[in-house]
C-alpha cells in the first residue's frame, strides 16, 4: 500500500510499504477514506518530538471503512464506516473507566520507556512517537486499529467524511480546551492560536456560552475565520497582546486563557522568544513557551489556563511565582477523545456546527509531502488539509 512515512526532520515521503494485517484478536483493519494533517504532525515534521524512527507511518486523524475484523472485536463489522480517535484506549483500565482515555494504562506498548521520561506511560497514539507506542498512523491506504472495539466512533448515516473526520481529534480537542475553562456566562475567554485547533476552540467556547471570545494570531485569513465565528481578534505582529487584552477587559485580564499554539510559538518584539530559540538551538530547552508566559502574566487572578497545545519536554523561565500568587488553575492534556463523542456527534447532526468549515486544501496521499510544507508555511491561505487516499 501507499503511506506517508517520516524519514527525518522536514522529510515526509509517499512510499510503498507492506499492507497492515491483524496482529491481535481486538484489531480491525480500516481502508482509509479521508485523513488530515494536524498541527501535532508538524511538531514531528519539524523534528521537535523525540523517538521517531525512519519509516514511521504518519497520521492520527483518519476515518474509513472496516475491511477486516479480529475475532474479539465484537463491536465492529466489515463494511462499517468509522472515525478513529487518535488516542488508543482499552476501555477497561482504571483511567478509561474514569473517561481519561488519553492516559489509558494499557495501550502504550513502550510503557517502560515512556515511564522513564514522564513518570508514567500515557495512551498509545497513532502515527506519533515511539514514546506513545510507535503505532503506524492513518496517512495511508490502510491502517491497523488496535483495541478497535473500544477505539472507534460510529458515524450516523447522512453525514459526509468532511463533517465527521475531525471528531477523531481537533473538534474534541477544541471542545475539551473550552470545557477545561468551566466557562461562565460572564467570562471573557482569550485563545492563542487560530490554527485548526484554535478555530474549533473559538466555536466551542461560544457554544459553551462565553460572553466574549478573543483570538490571537498573526495570519490574516486565520484571524478572519475566527472573526467570522464572532471572536474579537488580535494580530500579535501588529499589537501588544498584553496591552490589548488589558484594554479589552478594563484592565482586569481575561478570565480564562487557552494555549492552542504549543511548543513552536512564534513571537515578535519579545526577548524571551530569542532566548528560547537560542536555548533550543543548543539543546538546552526543547520547547518555546512564549504563550504560557503571556497567559500567566495577563490572566485575571483566580482564572484558568487551559493548554491543548502540545509540549514535549522541558521549558524554561516560567514565572511560576506569578501563577502561584495569582491563584491560577492549570488544566491540560492530550484529548480524551471518546469522552466528548456523543455530544459532538449530536451537535453536528443537529446542524449547530459543521466542522468542515476549516478545510481549505484537499489532495491525494501523493500530494502529502508537499501539503505538509504548505500547511506548515501557511502558504496559499492553508488552514486545514484533508487527504483522500
Ligand atoms: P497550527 O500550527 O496550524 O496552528 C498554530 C497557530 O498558532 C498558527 O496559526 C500560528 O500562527 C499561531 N501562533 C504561533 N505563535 C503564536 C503566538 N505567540 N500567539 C498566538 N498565536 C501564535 O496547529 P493546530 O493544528 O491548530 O494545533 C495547535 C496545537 O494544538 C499544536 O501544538 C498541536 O500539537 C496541538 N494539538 C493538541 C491536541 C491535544 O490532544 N491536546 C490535539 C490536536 C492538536
Ligand atoms: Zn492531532
Amino acid at each position: 500500500m501507499k503511506a506517508l512515512c517520516w524519514q527525518g526532520t522536514h522529510d515526509i515521503r509517499h512510499e510503498t510499504i507492506p499492507d497492515p494485517a491483524i496482529e491481535h484478536p481486538r484489531d480491525v483493519i480500516v481502508r482509509v477514506s479521508a485523513c488530515a494533517i494536524c498541527g501535532s504532525d508538524l511538531h514531528l515534521f519539524d523534528g521537535f518530538v523525540p523517538d521517531m524512527h525512519k519509516g514511521d507511518v504518519m497520521g492520527h486523524e483518519f476515518m474509513g471503512e472496516v475491511v477486516e475484523v479480529g475475532s474479539q472485536s465484537k463491536a465492529l463489522r466489515v463494511g462499517e464506516r468509522i472515525v478513529v480517535p487518535f488516542t488508543i484506549s482499552c476501555g477497561e483500565c482504571d483511567q478509561c473507566r474514569r473517561g481519561n482515555f488519553s492516559v489509558c494504562e494499557r495501550t502504550n506498548r513502550n510503557a517502560e520507556r515512556a515511564s522513564k521520561m514522564f513518570g508514567h506511560p500515557t495512551a498509545g497514539l497513532f502515527g506519533y512517537t515511539h514514546l506513545t507506542g510507535g503505532y503506524a498512523g492513518g496517512q495511508a491506504e490502510y491502517v491497523r486499529v488496535p483495541f478497535a472495539d473500544t477505539t472507534h466512533i460510529k458515524i450516523p448515516d447522512g453525514l459526509t467524511d468532511e463533517q465527521v473526520l475531525f471528531l477523531g481529534d481537533i473538534f474534541p480537542t477544541g471542545w475539551q480546551a473550552a470545557k477545561q475553562c468551566d466557562i461562565q456566562p460572564t467570562d471573557t475567554v482569550a485563545i492563542w492560536g487560530a490554527g485548526p485547533v484554535g478555530q474549533m476552540t473559538v466555536r466551542s467556547a461560544i457554544l459553551q456560552g462565553a460572553k466574549r471570545v478573543i483570538c490571537i494570531d498573526r495570519v490574516p485569513e486565520r484571524l478572519a475565520m475566527a472573526a467570522e465565528a464572532g471572536a474579537i481578534t488580535i494580530d500579535f505582529d501588529q499589537e501588544s497582546v498584553v496591552e490589548m487584552l488589558r484594554d479589552l477587559t478594563d484592565g482586569k485580564g481575561p478570565d480564562k486563557c487557552i494555549d492552542a499554539v504549543g511548543l513552536e510559538a512564534h513571537a515578535s518584539r519579545s526577548i524571551d522568544s530569542m532566548y528560547d530559540r537560542a536555548k533550543q538551538l543548543v539543546g538546552a530547552e526543547t520547547d518555546r513557551p512564549h504563550v504560557l508566559r503571556e497567559m500567566i502574566y495577563v490572566c485575571r487572578p483566580a482564572g484558568i489556563l487551559s493548554i491543548p497545545g502540545v509540549y514535549g519536554g522541558l521549558i524554561d523561565k516560567i514565572p511560576f511565582g506569578a501563577s502561584m500568587n495569582k491563584g491560577l488553575t492549570w488544566r491540560m492534556g492530550q484529548t480524551h477523545v471518546q469522552r466528548w463523542t456523543d455530544e459532538l456527534v449530536q451537535l453536528i447532526a443537529e446542524g449547530r456546527i459543521d466542522p468542515s468549515f476549516v478545510i481549505t486544501h484537499t489532495g491525494t496521499l501523493a500530494d502529502g509531502p508537499e501539503m505538509y510544507k504548505t500547511f506548515r508555511d501557511k502558504k496559499d491561505g492553508c488552514i486545514k488539509v484533508v487527504l483522500k487516499p
